[in-house]
């Protein structure tokens, strides 16, 4: 059996693995001149974990990266809660870390990967064509090609997408723990600020030398959404923080993205299966839109090693998964409209279902 998957983000490459590791040649196509990763850092949880340690690139990943003790939120410069999770495993990385191992993973499994190589169409006959006009074809198609999906659109599933009205600029800087003085520098600190306008610092170490800045402002906020970030703005409401802004005004490239949610009406048609943002993209409210992508396409290859009727598989893969996904979009919209994660303690056991997904054992674990 063969595969032709569009995307090599995160949900394009677990798909190739996981199916190169159960007998199927993969051709995986980016349309980007290298293998790489958008964005600064990550948060996986049990679901993202399970999922690399069935790949078998767990350990890989978790060298060079951090479990913050406690997610920390602040309102005003004041802690208003302190999470474990209830000993819910997560990680922190940044996503060059994490693609690259998955990258090295799928050369190693022997998935054929090609760079420059855009697709702009499918049909659910199995085949795609190439910006270039070849036509190649196929038993299944992935289209993992993100939230502007040629996959998905060449080929017309109905849907709704929604833009929120908030958006974050993601950096990657150097920790600095020194400089920033006392203080559990070790944590997540969520830090929320309405008054005089909303503006939040999500504070994430990813490593021992990488701290992930993750900088939340309305998207109607010229001062808050400008690249580079307005470095006396952030410093007049987060003045502890001096440091790392610093560093942070210091990167010219970055890009203020609006949170993006996009349903479909179903996630296949023939032999085109859609998995990642291309099928349902949502608001990072909860960190769940990588985790829900992994866990979806190493799905996809079990349902597929299991029902050897590639479009039976589809209907079986979607009925059993996606209601998960479903839930945590919904979720992670609301939060999001409603900026939900400034009460604290919104972790919630409904809140980290997708979170608490096994993959393999196919059932939520406990909270
Ligand atoms: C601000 C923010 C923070 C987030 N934080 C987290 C988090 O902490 N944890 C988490 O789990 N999720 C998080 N997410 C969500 C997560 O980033 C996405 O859900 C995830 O990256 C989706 O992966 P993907 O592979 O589906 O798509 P993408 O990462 O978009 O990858 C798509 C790939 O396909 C390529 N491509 C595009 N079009 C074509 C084409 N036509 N032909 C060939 N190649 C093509 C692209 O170049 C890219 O390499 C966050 C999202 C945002 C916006």
């Amino acid at each position: 059996m063969h595969a032709e998957i569009a995307g090599a983000g995160f949900a394009g490459l677990t798909a190739a693995v996981a199916l190169r590791q159960r007998g199927w040649t993969v051709r995986l196509h980016e349309k980007g001149p290298e293998l790489r990763a958008f964005g600064a850092g990550i948060y996986l949880w049990h679901n993202g974990l399970r999922v690399l340690d069935n790949l078998g690139v767990l350990e890989d990943v978790l060298d060079g990266t951090h479990t913050p003790p406690i997610y920390e939120t602040w309102l005003h410069n004041k802690s208003v809660s302190r999470e474990t999770f209830n000993g819910l495993p997560w990680r922190l990385m940044t996503r060059q870390h994490l693609h690259d191992a998955l990258a090295n993973k799928a050369r190693a499994e022997g998935v054929e990967i090609l760079v420059n190589s855009e697709v702009v169409a499918a049909d659910p006959l199995g085949r795609i064509t190439l910006a270039s006009g070849e036509v190649r074809e196929a038993d299944l198609v992935v289209g993992a090609d993100g939230v502007g999906s040629k996959v998905r659109d060449s080929i017309g599933f109905e849907r709704d997408r929604w833009i929120s009205t908030d958006g974050l600029i993601r950096l990657i800087v150097p920790r600095k723990k020194q400089e920033l003085g006392h203080g559990e520098w070790d944590n997540v600190i969520d830090m929320w600020n309405f008054w005089p306008r909303v503006q939040r610092i999500l504070y994430s170490p990813c490593s021992e030398n990488d701290l992930y800045l993750g900088f939340m402002a309305p998207a109607v906020d010229p001062d808050g959404s400008r690249v580079p970030i307005k470095l006396d703005y952030w410093i007049e409401m987060f003045p502890f923080l001096e440091p790392v802004l610093i560093e942070a005004a210091k990167h010219q490239t970055a890009r203020y993205d609006r949170y993006e949610t996009t349903k479909l009406d179903v996630w296949s048609r023939g032999k085109v299966a859609l998995v990642g943002d291309a099928a349902h993209a949502m608001c990072p409210a909860i960190a769940q839109g990588a985790g829900c992508a992994m866990i979806n396409s190493l799905s996809l290859a079990m349902e597929l090693e299991e029902i050897p009727d590639v479009e039976e598989a589809l209907g079986s893969w979607e009925k059993r998964i996606r209601p998960i996904t479903d839930r945590c979009q919904a979720i992670s919209g609301e939060y999001a409209a409603n900026r939900s994660l400034s009460k604290g303690n919104q972790f919630t056991p409904r809140a980290t279902e997708a979170a608490r997904y096994d993959p393999v054992k196919r059932r939520v674990m406990p909270w």
